[in-house]
């Protein structure tokens, strides 16, 4: 027997360990299409409940949107289901080509080539274009699938603090020598909802003659005058050398990514990157949805305008009503609690309201930093807004923490 009763032991024991440090991850069910208001599953027993999701990148309310449900079909009337083969043997369909296309004209790129998702994208990249006499230079909160990606080179790795340019700075002096230097970094920053400073950061990099990588799966769509992203943001569009993103969060939701960037290196890709030369990209059917989302972006602003009018609404309203929020512009917004226990409740009472937002904290956030993420959508209506707000705000009332700063919620209950 390959799995004798002491390995079932020893992966048990481990399972434990994880759920009697109050870290295990439990999913819960939904029984409907993503959307701003779900009907979920409550733990076994208790029956199911209609709640407001605040906690789905679905931003610009696309993932159950009639344009794309109809897309979809046609997507699959017209060119089928699946292509059982990778890229390079007989994988690719003209949608792929012009979705590609569509995309660097979208994003505003030489070149951009697709994969299965974002993660993907990021696997392949340090790996394919770096080799040893190089070196990478992260931001210390980049995403899990960019830390991964580096892994898989053979480049040198070193990271910067947190957004500290002059930290940065220091570390482009340090390996002034390296053959190639690339800053990466997110664009905007999954649990602060903060945004890179990309003006700075492209500055650095032409004074230090690097690269710059992007991963801006949180911003594609809706970030910037209209919406192609923080480099778009910061007026730097053709200051980025290498941009990943995702199909998977604002842009429909299903799964897909991509990276878009200089000519060259998007066919070295094409070469050389081992998830695209090694595994399906995208079903027919999510790229002929991408491509119908990208139509949408550009002949209907008004679902950008809509969530940007919610994260306002969110921001303020929240604020005024006595939590402490990381300030900032994008509809990720956390609101804080610092410690893990409080934040645990917060969510589990939340949801007992009718409101799904999840509680983060250590390891997924710094110690000491527990919050509940809330993201904003378009598809939320203002009564759906407001009702998450009563919620708020008799949670917060049943944990006396309304109108407290910082300091004080963190003399009450702790980090
Ligand atoms: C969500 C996310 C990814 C992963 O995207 P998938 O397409 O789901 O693999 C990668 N990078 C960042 C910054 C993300 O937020």
């Amino acid at each position: 027997m390959a799995f004798p009763d002491s390995l079932r032991a020893a992966y048990g024991e481990t399972l434990r360990s994880i759920e009697q440090a109050g870290l295990l991850k439990r999913e819960r069910l939904i029984k409907v299409p993503q959307d701003a208001q779900i009907l979920v599953e409550f733990p076994t027993g208790s029956g199911d409940r209609q709640v407001i999701n605040m906690c789905s990148n679905n931003y610009l309310g696309l993932s159950n949107h009639p344009a794309v449900l109809k897309a979809a079909h046609s997507g699959l009337d017209t060119r089928g289901y699946g292509m059982s083969s990778v890229r390079f043997i007989c994988g690719t369909q003209d949608i792929h080509k012009l979705l590609e296309h569509n995309l660097s004209a979208f994003l505003g790129m030489e070149d951009t080539i697709l994969f299965s998702s974002c993660f993907d994208a990021n696997a392949a990249v340090f790996e394919a274009l770096l080799d040893e006499n190089d070196v990478m230079i992260s931001d210390r909160l980049v995403h899990a699938s960019i830390v991964d990606g580096m892994r898989l080179s053979k480049a040198k790795h070193d990271t910067f603090k947190h957004s500290d340019m002059a930290h940065l700075r220091s570390k482009l002096e340090a390996y002034r020598s390296s053959q190639r230097k690339i800053i990466i970094t997110d664009g905007i920053f999954s649990m602060d909802g903060d945004l890179a400073h990309l003006d700075n950061i492209v500055d650095l990099a032409e004074e230090f003659g690097a690269m710059v990588f992007v991963d801006d799966s949180h911003a594609t769509g809706f970030i910037g005058k209209t919406g192609k992203g923080t480099h778009e943001h910061f007026n730097v569009m053709e200051k980025i050398d290498i941009l990943t993103t995702t199909f998977g969060k604002a842009l429909g939701g299903a799964s897909g990514g991509c990276v878009s960037g200089r000519k060259e290196l998007v066919d070295m890709l094409r070469q050389r990157g081992r998830p695209y030369l090694f595994s399906n990209t995208l079903s027919p059917v999510i790229t002929y949805v991408t491509l119908e989302v990208l139509r949408l972006l550009e002949t209907s602003p008004e679902r950008k305008d809509q969530l940007e009018k919610n994260t306002s609404f969110w921001r303020l309203a929240i604020t005024d009503a006595g939590f402490v929020v990381k300030e900032g512009i994008s509809p990720i917004v956390p609101i804080m609690l610092y410690n893990a226990k409080l934040a645990q409740e917060f969510s589990g009472d939340l949801y007992n309201e009718g409101v799904y937002a999840v509680g983060f904290f250590f390891p997924v956030v710094p110690q000491g930093q527990a919050r509940i993420r809330t993201q904003l959508s378009a598809g939320h209506r203002q009564s759906d807004l407001d009702r998450a707000l009563d919620a708020f705000i008799k949670v917060g009332k049943k944990h006396g923490i309304l109108g407290l700063t910082k300091d004080q919620l963190i003399e009450k209950y702790g980090m």
